[in-house]
């Protein structure tokens, strides 16, 4: 949620400070800057994207190929690695900010 304060228009999730020059119709409904997810339907904060996103298909896996690793696989790939990750409603995995 962005509030004025002391004539500055401050996002109170981000702390992202948007220009005292911007007119009130400028200033956007919801923050920008914030790295927001959704997962159902919900507002899921201080997560981050997955940077290490490459897995190994699973030989004894029937849906995986030599190149390809199924959605199955690569969820349990990324579980192990990140046992906090979750999967958002854009079908992006996401991990706590701060995770290594
Ligand atoms: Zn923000
Ligand atoms: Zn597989």
């Amino acid at each position: 949620m962005i509030r004025e304060q002391q004539g500055k228009f401050v996002c109170t999730n981000c702390n992202f400070t948007y220009s005292s020059m911007l007119g009130d119709d400028e200033v956007p409904e919801v923050c920008e800057e914030c790295e927001i997810y959704y997962i159902d339907d919900k507002r899921i904060y201080n997560y981050k994207l997955i940077e290490n996103d490459d897995y190994e298909p699973n030989k004894e896996c029937t849906s995986c190929d030599v190149e390809y690793t199924c959605w199955d696989c690569e969820a349990e790939q990324i579980r192990e690695r990140y046992p906090e990750a979750r999967y958002t409603d854009h079908l992006e995995w996401i991990v706590p900010d701060g995770t290594k």
